[in-house]
């Protein structure tokens, strides 16, 4: 009897934010896929068997979920945020891809709430016009990509949001995107750090380009660039809808 793969988003971190249909997919799942830290916020029960792994075998994790739900196994891949941004979804559809042998496994994305949705609700509304969302990580594209859709971007006045904009083993490219970022917008344009979002340590802070530095993202920072018409209103940071 062949089981099922649902890639489920677990949200930005608290567990009101949890959907549920993915609570659930959860509830009813014999295994449960993923990323250590996102692993640990699936709630043990007898019946279920956890099965955390590092995040450089997204690849490895994917058919492994697809093997065990070809044998029966009800698989549950978590991401945090949504599964399609920056996660595990396009994963598991390469893993198919590369395995026709296991294209019978029925698999359902469930989406969540990605990161950049919680931070701008919790800041106003930053993205209330056109944007987009760019990957800073140059773990699976080369950082030359990242600098023409920076500029691209900032050239058509899209707000944008950065996923994965620091980490231990690139700590300077931060500054570099800043360095663009001020060769293409004026030094007046708002820019949102919103830290851990939605969990006790959320912490969110609005500095104009000229201010920014590039200590204020790392790796639990999803950073909002608003357009040219971003503004303030008492505390709120928005983007109108005309603009
Ligand atoms: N699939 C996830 C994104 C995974 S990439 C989603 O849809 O949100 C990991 C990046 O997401 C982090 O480096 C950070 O930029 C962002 N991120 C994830 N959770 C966050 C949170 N609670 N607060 C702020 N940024 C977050």
């Amino acid at each position: 009897m062949t089981g099922t793969v649902i890639i489920a988003g677990l949200g930005p971190g608290a567990a009101e934010k949890v959907t549920p249909e993915v609570a659930a997919a959860l509830d009813q799942a014999t295994d449960v896929v993923g990323y250590i830290p996102y692993v640990a916020r699936v709630v043990p029960r007898p019946g279920l068997t956890l099965h955390p792994s590092d995040n450089r075998v997204e690849l490895d994790r994917a058919t492994h979920a697809l093997e065990m739900a070809a044998k029966g196994a009800r698989v549950v891949v978590v991401s945090s945020g949504d599964p399609g941004v920056f996660a595990m979804a396009s994963a598991v559809f390469e893993a198919l891809e590369a395995r026709p042998d296991l294209a019978l496994v029925p698999v359902t994305v469930l989406p969540g709430i990605t990161a950049m949705l919680a931070a701008a609700a919790a800041a106003g509304a930053p993205l209330g016009h056109d944007f987009c969302a760019i990957n800073l990580s140059d773990n699976l594209k080369p950082f030359a990509l990242v600098d023409r859709r920076l500029r691209l971007a900032a050239e058509a006045d899209f707000a944008m949001a950065f996923y994965n904009p620091r980490s231990k083993s690139r700590p300077h490219q931060f500054a570099r995107v800043l360095e663009i970022l001020r060769e293409c917008c004026d030094p007046a344009r708002l820019i949102t750090f919103a830290r851990a979002v939605s969990t006790p340590e959320q912490h969110l802070l609005t500095v104009t380009l000229a201010e920014a530095t590039e200590d204020m993202a790392d790796m639990r920072t999803v950073v909002l660039v608003g357009n040219s018409a971003t503004r303030r209103i008492g505390p709120y940071i928005y983007t109108p809808r005309s603009a």
